[in-house]
């Protein structure tokens, strides 16, 4: 299949450096524990946190819906769970793409069940096209209206993961 470039490596990195300013200033003086939704994260996840000026501690969370092709089946299952306990801390979700909502309206709420003392999103990309769960996104990098994006750590069937730059598969 084609790719087409949609977000150039550059832009993703302005942006990232952008909102890593916003989270460290919006979290001064605290130590949140970031989580990462895997596997789509992990680039966007790893230059998010490098580029913040405050400590914080990371974990990473494994949900099972999409399978390999391009639809959600909305049936989501928890695969690898933290293991940095949240209860009484500041937690910040770190999502690759929002699409439905269903897979982070279900690991926000599985995780405001263990008592933490905040919980908030930060999503590289947010996708309304086809949302059908409200999800308060608290940083975006990016709307977008339409299309399957590949590339940054996006996968299609675990292809195109290595590509720099966020393209559309068409
Ligand atoms: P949701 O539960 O919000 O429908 O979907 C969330 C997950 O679906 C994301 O974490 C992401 O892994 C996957 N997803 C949604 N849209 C896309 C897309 O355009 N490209 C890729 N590669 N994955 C997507």
């Amino acid at each position: 299949m084609a790719t087409e470039i949609l977000i150039p490596h550059k832009a993703i990195r302005a942006r990232v450096q952008e909102l890593a300013r916003q989270i460290s200033s919006d979290y001064a003086g605290k130590e949140p524990v970031l989580i990462g939704i895997l596997n789509g994260v992990v680039f966007f996840f790893a230059d998010l946190v490098m580029a913040m000026s405050i400590p914080c501690k990371i974990d990473f969370i494994r949900a099972a819906s999409y399978g390999s092709g391009m639809n959600s089946s909305g049936n989501i299952k928890l695969v690898k769970d933290i293991e940095i306990p949240v209860g009484g801390k500041d937690v910040l979700v770190v999502e690759d793409i929002v699409d439905t909502g269903l897979t982070l309206n279900h690991i926000v709420r599985a995780l405001e069940a263990r008592g933490p003392l905040s919980v908030k999103v930060c999503a590289l990309i947010d996708k309304k096209e086809r949302r059908e769960k409200k999800v308060t996104i608290d940083y975006c990098g990016f709307e977008v209206e339409e299309g399957f994006l590949v590339g940054y750590g996006l996968d299609y069937d675990e292809q195109y993961r290595y590509l720099p730059d966020i393209c559309v598969l068409k």
